[in-house]
Parts: C-alpha cells; sequence; structure tokens
C-alpha cells in the first residue's frame, strides 16, 4: 500500500497545481475529522506528519480525489496491522482467549464469535472465567443456549485459572475446535485483573501445548475494546498490550454513535489487526472488520460518497458520464435509478441500504427486505415519464394526480412514492455540494 499513494496521485488529472494554503486547509480538514472522531492527538500529529512529508507541493496535482487518496492512504496504511489475523485450524484445539475491560462486550461478543464459528461447522465450546462479576456465569450460560454453543462454568468455583484449566481440558478431551476462554474485566487497569489474565493465559497454554512448553500464550488473544470509550482506548490497549500477546482486536458497540477513531489508536498501539465489529447487541450483531467502511466512518464521510465510490470500485459501469453530472450539481432520478440497479448488481443491500440517508435509520432488514425495497424504488422508477425522471422532483412532489398514477402502474402502496423521495432528496443535495467544492472546478475526474 505505501506506494499507492504516489501511484494513486500520478493517476489525478494534472491540469493545474494544489498550492500551499489549499494543502494547509486540506490538512486541516483532515485532522478535524480525525480528532472529531476520538483519534488521539498523538496519532494524528503523526498522520499529518505522514502525509506532509509524502505531498511535496511542486509534484502534487491537483484533483477532485487528491483529499480522498490521502485519506485513504494514510489511513488505510494505519489500520494495516503488520500482524496477520489468527486463523483457526479445523480438527485442531484453537484456544481463543478474550481479554478487556468490565463492559467492553467481551461475553457477548464470546458468544457471537463462538456462534459464528458453530453456523459455519466447527465445534464450539465457550469457558466462562469470570468470577469476579455477580451473575457472569448466567449471563454466558444464557447467551450460550440460546446461541447453542457447548459452555463451561462452576458457580462455586472462586479460582478463575481452576476454572480455565477444567474447561479447556475438557473441551480438549472432547475433540472441540475452538475453545473460547471469556475471561473478567475490572472498570480500570488493574493490577489484580492483569494478573489474573496472565495467569488464565499460562494456565491454558500448559494444557494446549503441554509438549511444547516454549509456546507462552493462547492461539489467539482477543482484546475487545468499546469504540464509546473515545480517546482512552489508546492507554487501555497499551495497558493490556504489556501483560498479553494482544493479537487480534475487536471493536464493539459501533451500531451506537461512536465514530470508532479510538479503536484506530488502538490498533496503531498493539500492531494487531481488527477482525470483527460488534454492531448490537444481538448473536448474529458481529460483522467481518472492513478496512475502506470503517475509513469512512471515522473520516465522517457522507455516505453516499461511500456509495458511489464502491460503485466505482465494483467497475460496473463506466462511471465517468455520471461523475461528471454529480459534479456539475445534477442528480436526477433517472442517474438514481441506474446506480440501483447497479447496486442490484453488487449484492449486499442490507449493507448499502444502510449508507443510505433515510433509510439507515430504519430498524435493521434482510438481505431480502432490502432487495425487495430496492425493487419498489425501481418499479417506481419504471413508471415514471421521462420528464418526471429527468425533470425537478418538484414536479412529483407537488402533484398528488401523478404520485397516484406512478405507485398504481407499480402497483405498490402510494406511501413508496414518499420514501422514494425521501431517499432520492440527499442524494441531489449531495450533488449540489459537490458542484460547490473547491476541487471540482474543471468537473475532471481522475483517470482509472
Ligand atoms: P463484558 O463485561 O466485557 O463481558 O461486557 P458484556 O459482554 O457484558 O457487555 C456489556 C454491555 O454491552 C451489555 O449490555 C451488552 O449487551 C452490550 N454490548 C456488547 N456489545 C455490543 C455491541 O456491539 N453493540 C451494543 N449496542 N451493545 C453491546
Ligand atoms: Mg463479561
Amino acid at each position: 500500500l505505501g506506494s499507492s499513494l504516489a501511484n494513486a496521485l500520478t493517476k489525478i488529472n494534472r491540469a493545474s497545481k494544489i498550492d500551499e494554503k489549499t494543502l494547509q486547509i486540506l490538512i486541516s480538514d483532515i485532522e478535524q475529522a480525525l480528532l472529531s472522531a476520538d483519534v488521539s492527538t498523538k496519532l494524528v500529529e503523526r498522520l499529518k506528519a505522514n502525509i506532509r512529508e509524502k505531498l511535496r507541493l511542486s509534484e502534487l496535482p491537483a484533483g477532485v480525489d487528491v483529499k480522498r487518496v490521502i485519506e485513504k492512504v494514510e489511513i488505510t496504511n494505519l489500520l494495516d496491522s503488520k500482524r496477520k489475523a489468527y486463523i483457526p485450524k479445523r480438527g485442531k484445539t484453537n484456544v481463543i482467549m478474550f481479554v478487556g475491560l468490565q463492559g467492553s462486550g467481551k461475553t457477548t461478543t464470546c458468544t457471537k464469535l463462538g456462534y459464528y464459528y458453530r453456523v459455519r461447522g466447527w465445534k464450539v465450546g465457550l469457558v466462562c472465567c469470570d468470577t469476579f462479576r455477580a451473575g457472569a456465569f448466567d449471563q454466558l450460560e444464557q447467551n450460550a443456549t440460546k446461541a447453542r454453543i457447548n459452555f463451561y462454568g462452576d458457580r462455586n468455583e472462586v479460582d478463575p485459572v481452576k476454572i480455565a484449566l477444567e474447561g479447556v481440558k475438557r473441551f480438549k478431551e472432547k475433540k472441540f475446535e475452538i475453545i473460547i476462554v471469556d475471561t473478567s474485566g475490572r472498570h480500570k487497569q488493574e493490577e489484580s485483573l492483569f494478573e489474573e489474565m496472565e495467569m488464565i493465559s499460562h494456565a491454558v497454554v500448559c494444557l494446549v501445548y503441554p509438549l511444547h512448553q516454549k509456546k507462552k500464550k493462547p492461539n489467539d488473544t482477543i482484546l475487545v475494546v468499546d469504540s464509546t470509550n473515545g480517546q482512552q482506548l489508546e492507554a487501555q490497549a497499551e495497558a493490556f498490550r504489556k501483560r498479553v500477546d494482544v493479537a487480534s482486536v475487536i471493536i464493539t458497540k459501533l451500531d451506537g454513535h461512536a465514530k470508532g477513531g479510538g479503536a484506530l489508536s488502538a490498533v496503531a498501539v498493539t500492531q494487531a489487526p481488527i477482525i470483527f465489529i460488534g454492531v448490537g447487541e444481538h448473536i448474529n450483531e458481529l460483522q467481518k472488520f472492513d478496512t475502506q467502511r470503517f475509513v469512512n466512518r471515522i473520516l465522517g464521510r457522507g455516505d453516499i460518497a461511500t456509495i458511489v465510490e464502491e460503485l466505482k470500485e465494483h467497475k460496473l459501469d463506466d462511471q465517468k458520464e455520471l461523475m461528471e453530472k454529480i459534479q456539475k450539481g445534477i442528480f436526477t432520478l433517472r442517474m438514481m435509478r441506474d446506480q440501483f440497479q447497479n447496486i442490484l448488481k453488487i449484492g449486499s443491500f442490507s449493507s448499502i441500504m444502510q449508507m443510505i440517508p433515510g433509510l439507515n435509520n430504519l430498524p435493521k432488514e434482510s438481505e431480502d427486505a432490502s432487495q425487495q425495497r430496492l425493487q419498489n424504488f425501481l418499479v417506481l422508477m419504471d413508471s415514471m415519464t421521462a420528464e418526471e425522471l429527468d425533470g425537478d422532483i418538484a414536479l412529483i412532489e407537488t402533484s398528488p394526480s401523478r404520485q397516484r398514477r406512478i405507485c398504481r402502474g407499480a402497483g405498490v402502496h402510494v406511501n413508496f412514492i414518499f420514501e422514494l423521495i425521501m431517499v432520492y432528496k440527499p442524494f441531489a443535495g449531495f450533488a449540489k455540494n459537490m458542484k460547490n467544492m473547491p476541487f471540482a472546478k474543471n468537473g475532471e475526474m481522475p483517470k482509472n
């Protein structure tokens, strides 16, 4: 990735140069976005220095994507940890230990991960070593039962190390492939917590590798961090890194308002890859980590820009014409229809629906429901006249008779036209904003 900044920049149209002042604005723009996303100040300074170093003004070509390229390459680089995520081996014992502060979402995420593997055909066992929190065992028992995952715990045992030993031993004897060890947390990074964590870790290792004592850690040690902890995450991650070998990171509660910048710092500290993100309290609300989406989220980029980008990345059509129009401030219903048709080709509707303003607040729905919704929009637009597709939305918005005609033609309830208008408007607004953006002067796009 390192050289891709240079590559990308050379691809950008060379029509005119960016001056010092523009660059300054650009960098402080990025700085603002990062800080408000809870990226630590230390890290922001480092990023800024990197950007400065990479962009020698004399060589800097102008283009609408310069900003995006900088953000993308630099921040993506940061998330690109040196370390590869652990991949469990089929037919073997894979012990995965969870660590993290109390309330970060360990227990919840243990079950989610267990479920993730179980539905993919692995033999999964959960071990509850949290003897600190009252009711911890009941919580795990409930979660595990719901997820139909085997679990081990002991209400009467006070020593978490003993539970870890016994649980892992039992599951190993029965040839379980994924053994997840849930540990306790404390409110703070207390010494007692870390000692306990180390002891569990060592205990587990003795069981798993009786003949290979050189190994000092479970197969995977996952640090769970709560994205809402923001700026504190850097110190938190550092404290854990010092005591256990944090091999991967899971960020939880990204369904809330936190943008997750603090987690970025956590990754920079541990150099461990983010493997999953938690996006809700339910068992299936665990998503594979996607660097690009995360970067977009951190930078608070308009979700529509993400969609356009995603479409571009899939190279479905020649999007040049589309981009040119958008940069002139034009975005018609017809253009939206074409894009929706593309989305249908890409698949993964629900994730794209999540990005569309107005739709992303609706309760989460299944792929089928999202696809259905998109198809409803498409039939609606198919039953419009050319005038309606290419003209101002007011034409439809102010005419109940047109609304009725369109919906009748599409065979859908009249409510759908309002939903369509609600979805369309932010797109049109986005295009209008693009027109006013400083880098879009000549309407030129990078040539790929
Ligand atoms: P632990 O102390 O680290 O084991 O944390 P828990 O697993 O008990 O979780 C603490 C709280 O956070 C619980 O109420 C969970 O339901 C909630 N939680 C965990 N992960 C997520 C998530 O991804 N999204 C949301 N909204 N809540 C979560
Ligand atoms: Mg817990």
